[in-house]
């Protein structure tokens, strides 16, 4: 039997797998898609504490190796259910197998959401992105819209303004909930142009996007953008839904305080599922250190 499975490869798993390796626990991660989750996704981290600097794919690939080198066991497999026995937790995967431990973290991250308007799916890669840094490249020299508010969005809208000839910034509020340095940076970028207070009604175009149309949020008036491209960056959704029956959730999120510990004893929530204020690179790595810490006690002393 695996001492800790964690459920997740993003920097709140790995980071929990640092820590519980130096515990000498026995440690598998399961992943369903890549490691890293969605900091891969992000050009350029410039407020991670020490690090002045850092591409996410870097970041997402140093942290894996510090896990690996630590002798912690990745598998690509997709935990689907996870049940508890007399001895701890089955955990079942897409692949048919199951796997057994004594204690569980959750790390399962989100995934980002959608506009949930007509032909979003099928527009999807004839158009239609949800990151930046994979299909921006895509868009050398045309016009593309961001549509969103968050750091994400402004972030995207900056770094698109480095590849395309003109990039759209639509947000449904006057009010960025970005931070003020990025609001700052994308208006200083003469290829930037702001539309607010806007809401993406309708996508144009077959069978490729070529434009957007847009409705004004305080006059109700409309207007159309012509464009080569979308990027969504309008927040995320927990991905929890497969421990909806384990675990108590509160608006799709893990129900766990600062000590990252459940309604179950010996499972423990971690990173951007968990339930709180702030969603950051450096609160998902402290979740992972803080749920490991939690599930070493849990196993060793059994509080
Ligand atoms: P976010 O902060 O939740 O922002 C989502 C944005 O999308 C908001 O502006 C929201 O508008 C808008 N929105 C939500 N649903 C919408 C809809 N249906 N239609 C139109 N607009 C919609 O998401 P995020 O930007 O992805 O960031 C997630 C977390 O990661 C945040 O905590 C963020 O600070 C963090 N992050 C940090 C960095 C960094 O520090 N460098 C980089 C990226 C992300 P309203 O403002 O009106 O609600």
């Amino acid at each position: 039997m695996t001492d800790i499975i964690i459920v997740g490869a993003g920097p709140a798993g790995l980071s929990a797998a640092v820590y519980a390796r130096r515990a000498g626990m026995s440690t598998t991660l399961y992943e369903g898609e890549m490691y890293g989750g969605q900091i891969v996704n992000t050009p350029e981290i410039e407020n991670y504490p020490a690090i002045a600097k850092i591409s996410g794919f870097d970041f997402a690939n140093d942290l894996y190796n510090q896990a690996i080198n630590l002798g912690a066991v990745l598998e690509f497999d997709r935990v689907s259910g996870i049940s508890k026995t007399d001895s701890g937790f089955e955990v079942a995967l897409a692949s048919g197998k199951t796997d057994t431990c004594k204690a569980v973290i959750l790390a399962v991250g989100a995934s980002n959401r959608h506009l949930g308007i007509a032909r979003e799916e099928e527009l999807l890669g004839k158009g239609i992105s949800y990151c930046a840094t994979c299909d921006g490249a895509f868009y050398k020299g045309k016009t593309v819209a961001v549509n969103g508010g968050g750091n994400t969005a402004v972030e995207d809208a900056i770094y698109l303004a480095g590849i395309a000839s003109k990039v759209y910034l639509i947000h449904r509020r006057n009010e960025f909930r970005a931070d003020d340095v990025l609001v700052k940076a994308a208006k200083e970028l003469s290829n930037i142009e702001i539309v607010t207070p806007y809401v993406v009604e309708s996508l144009l175009g077959e069978p490729k996007l070529n434009g957007l149309e847009l409705t004004n949020r305080e006059d109700g008036s409309k207007k159309t953008v012509d464009i080569d491209g979308l990027f969504v960056a309008i927040g995320q959704e927990p991905k929890t839904a497969d421990f909806k029956d384990l675990v108590t959730l509160q608006g799709g999120y893990i129900e766990a305080g600062e000590n990252c510990k459940t309604n179950v004893e010996g499972i423990f929530a971690a990173g951007d599922a968990r339930v709180k204020k702030v969603r950051q690179l450096t609160t998902a790595c402290s979740d992972g250190a803080v749920a490991a810490l939690a599930a070493i006690d849990y196993i060793k002393l059994g509080v």
